[in-house]
């Protein structure tokens, strides 16, 4: 069997792919990216921060995204029982543009993808990678496109950006469950036709069930009277709910009178989806010839809207290396990659354990939050989690821990 060379192969065209991919051209890199579906195709994770609109324009590909039509975005608001407190994006600690978007993901890495390939990267489509191993100070990769074609493609390095496929932890048997308890999420688009004013659109409104504080829906208004509509809770408490996932899903909404007067008129046109699980981690996110992007190495919980931000970051902290390494330097992924990657990572990993524990909710729904404080926490959640002059980023923990104290 004839052997393909390759300088880059990327596994998987979603949003840490594409990115990667067009970093690379850009750069003057041969690329190649594989990815096991053709486009467009579903994907959840809708809601973007602002941060990672940074990696969108270091990739070339901001113009697209703000010509494309999106629902703009500029904060996150919180609701529970009558209570309701948002976080602008234009108030807040770290700089930057005050906005972001929401997304149908079908479209938005559809967009990513061509761009990428406007720039010169080649995507094989419906090509999924099944097999691995190191050549040397090199990686093959077996290849087997949906006509059955198989092929063994052999590149410098491989950038594995298969999010939820997770294919090299699978294959290398890297994967490390995560401390999170088994959560799930049931959720669909609707045509939401809420009334104008009810709700404020620019912003992703979680809601925290009436009497289960560790269980939350997501409102995520998209443009054209669309939103994408959720819930998350632990895997064991959603078996108390029997029947098909719509029914489910509009058992749970019922029992929150906020959300169900809003949606009293939505058109529920979409089937309904279920996922759980999904919470996992890695024991490396680097190894011979090889790196992990994105959810393909940790993938913490969707309540903060983090899982596109840490893709593209990772995506530009990998490449930035691996140029180095490319242009013959000596590199160490592990300080350079994995563990500047992980410290905003664990910034996130503190906000989702303050959350699912109530500190959090203790301080979004304190009726006094001094302002500077809020802009710190309010920086997080448009993604700066990787702001080291931000107390409320770098050592998150204690903040949260003693903030909630004095809010509660
Ligand atoms: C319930 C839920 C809600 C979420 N909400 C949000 C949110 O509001 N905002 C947010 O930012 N994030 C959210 N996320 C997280 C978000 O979905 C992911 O973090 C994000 O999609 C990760 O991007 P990625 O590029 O790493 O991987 P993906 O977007 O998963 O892309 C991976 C690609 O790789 C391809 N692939 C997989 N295996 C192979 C293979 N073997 N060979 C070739 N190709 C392969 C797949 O087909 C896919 O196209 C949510 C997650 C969940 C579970």
């Amino acid at each position: 069997m004839t052997v393909e060379r390759r300088q880059v192969v990327v596994v998987g065209a979603g949003p840490s792919g594409s990115i990667a991919a067009a970093l690379l051209r850009r750069r003057g890199r041969d690329v190649l990216v594989l990815e096991r579906q053709k486009f467009p195709r579903f994907s959840i994770g809708e809601s973007l921060l602002v941060h990672c609109l940074d990696f969108v324009a270091e990739a070339g590909m901001l113009e697209a995204v703000d010509a494309a039509g999106f629902q703009y975005k500029n904060g996150a608001a919180f609701a529970r029982s009558g209570s309701y407190s948002d976080y602008d994006f234009g108030q807040r600690f770290s700089p930057g543009r005050p906005s972001t978007y929401q997304v149908q993901r079908a479209a938005f890495d559809k967009l990513l993808a061509d761009e990428a390939e406007k720039q010169g990267v080649e995507i094989r489509y419906e090509v999924e990678i099944v097999a691995t191993a190191e050549a040397g100070a090199r990686r093959t990769l077996t290849a087997r496109a949906a006509n059955g074609e198989v092929r063994t493609i052999e590149a410098d390095f491989v950038l594995d950006a298969s999010g939820f496929g997770r294919t090299l932890p699978r294959l290398l048997n890297l994967e490390e469950p995560s401390n999170f308890p088994a959560r799930q999420a049931i959720f669909t688009h609707v045509a939401d036709r809420i009334p104008d004013g009810a709700f404020d659109r620019n912003k992703i409104r979680v809601t925290v069930h009436p009497e289960h504080l560790d269980v939350w829906y997501w409102l995520i208004p998209f443009s054209g009277g669309r939103c994408s509509l959720g819930v998350v809770a632990e895997k064991s408490f959603l078996e108390r709910y029997p029947g098909l996932p719509e029914q489910r899903l509009r058992t749970l909404i019922a029992e929150d009178s906020g959300l169900a007067s809003l949606l009293v008129d939505a058109q529920w046109d979409t089937p309904v989806r279920e996922l759980a699980g999904y919470a996992a981690n890695v024991k490396t996110m680097h190894g011979p010839g090889f790196a992990l992007l994105g959810n393909a190495a940790e993938f913490l919980d969707p309540v903060f809207s983090s899982g596109v931000t840490i893709a593209m970051r990772s995506a530009s902290m990998a490449v930035q290396v691996l140029e180095r390494q490319l242009r013959g330097e000596r590199v160490d992924w592990q300080s350079e990659f994995e563990v500047p990657l992980r410290r905003g990572v664990d910034c996130f990993r503190a906000y989702v354990e303050a959350w699912y524990d109530g500190r959090f909710q203790k301080i979004v729904f304190a009726e006094r939050q001094p302002d500077d404080l809020r802009r710190m926490i309010c920086s997080v959640l448009a993604g700066y989690a990787w702001d080291e002059r931000n107390p409320f980023a770098a050592q998150a923990k204690s903040r949260l821990d003693t903030l909630s104290k004095l809010c509660a």
